[in-house]
């Protein structure tokens, strides 16, 4: 891959694997996908989901509410989940098993106690920057390959605000797994080729 190019790894944590607070079916699957095709990258960009204990996304700080429901914020529908990606604690940390060795920058995103960020790039308010748009253009690159957990919420909203920041994006759909909450894995494919998000394989990338 050329210099104008980086892979974006998006939260590739304990809380995200089998055993964690918001465990992904399989989600340990993409660590040696990722460590292979990660070898093709000289940029690489991580993103740690990092929440406070009594964030605003968590169900358990909103009493008698369930993980997985639906609630009505001031910015709009926020969905519960369970807690997960605590500040500090061992289900926040990247796998130990990642061999990112060249990756630049950790992008943490969720710490405002009021605002969700599944997103790399802009918080759920839509307005509250990342900051990662204004780096990645800084540093010349202008086309981003994504990876991580999960393809339909974290993956999805990073590869779709990448289109809208103006890069290049495409995912490698099998170093991804989802959560596939109420279809929304399909409706995350579906949005994300309308925006003109490409799907690639690790293979046709390591082949490329
Ligand atoms: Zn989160």
């Amino acid at each position: 891959m050329n210099s104008n190019t980086a892979l974006l790894i998006v939260d590739v944590q304990y809380g995200f694997m089998p055993g964690g607070g918001l465990a992904v079916a399989d989600g340990d699957a993409v660590v040696p996908v990722i460590n292979r095709v990660a070898s093709l990258f000289k940029n690489a960009v991580f993103t740690q989901d990092w929440h406070p204990a009594n964030h605003v996304s968590f169900s358990s700080n909103h009493p008698g509410r369930q993980p997985f429901e639906t609630i009505s914020l001031h910015y709009g529908e926020q969905i519960l989940w369970p807690t997960h990606c605590v500040q500090g604690t061992r289900d926040a940390d990247l796998h130990d098993d990642l061999l990112v060795p060249q990756a630049q920058l950790i992008i943490r995103k969720g710490f405002h106690r009021d605002v969700d960020s599944y997103s790399a790039f802009m918080e759920a308010d839509r307005k509250t920057s990342t900051g990662l748009a204004a780096y990645l253009k800084a540093r010349g690159i202008t086309s981003v390959y994504l990876c991580g957990l999960a393809t339909d919420y974290c993956v999805a909203w990073s590869a779709l605000d990448a289109r809208s920041a103006g890069f290049e994006a495409a995912v490698i759909e099998d170093a991804c797994r989802a959560i596939d909450l109420n279809g929304s894995l399909q409706k995350a494919w579906h949005a994300m080729t309308e925006a003109g998000v490409g799907r690639i394989t690790s293979a046709q990338l390591l082949a490329s």
